[in-house]
């Protein structure tokens, strides 16, 4: 048997925010440390019927992973989109 976790997907400016409601505790911990305030509170529940987060401004994600690495229970995972190389000069 295998336990499976399901995940939300935002898609935010510089990529891809996940979180997984039933790893989050809703402590508020990654909406206190994101630097440009993108989360607020969710009307998805996590794990103890609390509220989890959400990428508001998801214009004004900048992917930075400060709240992916802030999260004790490994809640958040960023995706960053990969940048386009550039075609180097002949
Ligand atoms: S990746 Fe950075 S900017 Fe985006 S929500 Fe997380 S902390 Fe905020
Ligand atoms: S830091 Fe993690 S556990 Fe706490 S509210 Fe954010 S996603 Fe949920």
């Amino acid at each position: 048997m295998s336990l499976t976790i399901d995940k939300i997907t935002f898609k935010v400016k510089k990529g891809i925010f996940n979180i997984f409601p039933q790893l989050c505790k809703g402590c508020g911990l990654c909406k206190e440390k994101c630097p440009h305030g993108v989360l607020d509170w969710s009307d998805e529940l996590g794990l103890y019927g609390t509220p989890t987060v959400e990428p508001i401004y998801s214009e004004e994600c900048t992917a930075c992973k400060m709240c992916e690495n802030s999260c004790p229970d490994c809640a958040i995972k960023i995706e960053r989109k990969k940048k386009e190389k550039k075609e180097k000069d002949k």
